[in-house]
């Protein structure tokens, strides 16, 4: 395996939290070197305090590390995005410039995540496929589309070893979410554990792609680990595991805590979650590069509920 020094942006929120402990347990605490613009609450990290809005400082931050690999993770989310359009854009967009501009001058290789938000209604709903119309309703979608374009670009044209994964929307115990229009297949879990009520800002029938955190990891090393010959796709791939509707989700919640009870109540999240596919087409990824999810829908309630009753009780 190749020695890597390795610089996580973003690296407090919900897919940073894991991905670091992770990379730690992979390549050794002392080559993972977490950043982000809030202190974490961990205290055994290397962690710098890193705006990725500061190119200088990634840039010095690079050189001082000797990092040879950065994983961008720090971004606005589509919830969030949408309250905040012109700050999201800004983020979105000038810090994965900045860290593909570093990239490029000091051959860092980069992990940069998109979504499925990238794709409009104008798709496919059922098998999404890897190549198809992108034309999103969100300033989110529109970021990650032109971010995919941009990494794309510092491929071919600069020769930046840039590798990206859609993501559906991400499942896990460890942190909150930050602002998704999926967060409620978080929220609910909590609230389920709790013995509380919950209340769903999505409509029951609305299915969504989804994964559960420790495949996302997983799916996301064995990416930056493949032999560069084998990655084709230099926008970004197609990536899935299972999906469902807060229906389905409740149901399966209520055959562990058959007390729990929910309702749905809409809010904006609804015109966003209704343009976004229900099932995505991941084939490609699953030939180029071999993968392949290890969690179904089941195990993941199953683990979720027990993860967070567990941690209640302590
Ligand atoms: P998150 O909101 O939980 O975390 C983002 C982190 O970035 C936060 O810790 C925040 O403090 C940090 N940050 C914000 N502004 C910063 C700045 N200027 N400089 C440095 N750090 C800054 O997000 P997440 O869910 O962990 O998502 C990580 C990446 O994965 C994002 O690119 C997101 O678009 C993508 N993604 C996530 C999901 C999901 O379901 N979580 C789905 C699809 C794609």
């Amino acid at each position: 395996m190749q020695k890597q020094q390795i610089i996580i942006t973003g690296a407090n929120g919900q897919l940073g939290t894991e991905l670091t402990s992770a990379l730690r347990l992979r390549y050794g605490a002392e080559r993972i070197i977490a950043t982000d613009i809030r202190q974490p609450v961990r205290t055994d990290l290397h962690f710098r305090l890193l705006d990725v809005m500061d190119r200088e400082a990634l840039r010095s931050l690079v050189a001082d590390t000797g990092a040879t690999t950065i994983y961008h993770l720090a971004a606005f989310l589509s919830a969030s995005g949408e309250q905040y359009p012109q700050q999201a854009w800004d983020l979105n967009m000038q810090g994965l410039l900045n860290v593909l501009e570093v990239a490029r001058e000091t051959g860092c290789r980069v992990f940069w995540p998109s979504s499925i938000a990238v794709f409009g209604a104008h798709v496919p709903r059922t098998a999404c496929p890897q190549n198809t119309v992108t034309q999103p309703s969100t300033v989110y979608g529109i970021s990650k589309v032109a971010g995919e374009n941009w990494c794309n670009y510092y491929h071919h044209i600069y020769g930046v070893d840039v590798r990206s994964i859609r993501y559906p929307g991400l499942i896990s115990h460890t942190a909150l979410p930050g602002g998704g229009t999926t967060d409620y297949a978080v929220d609910i879990f909590h609230h389920a554990a709790r013995g509380e009520d919950y209340t769903c800002f999505l409509d029951a029938g609305t299915t969504l792609p989804m994964m559960y955190m420790p495949d996302a990891v997983a799916g996301t090393i064995q990416l930056m680990e493949a032999p560069a010959d084998t990655i084709k796709v230099r926008t970004s791939y197609n990536f899935a595991a299972f999906s469902f509707n807060p229906e389905q989700l409740a149901t399966a919640i209520q055959q562990h805590l058959p007390e729990f009870s929910w309702q749905s109540r809409p809010d904006f999240r609804q015109r966003i979650a209704d343009s976004w596919p229900a099932e995505i087409d991941d084939r490609c990824a699953r030939s180029d590069w071999g993968w392949k999810p290890r969690h179904q829908f089941e195990d993941m309630v199953r683990e979720m509920l027990a993860a967070l009753t567990a941690r209640l009780r302590k």
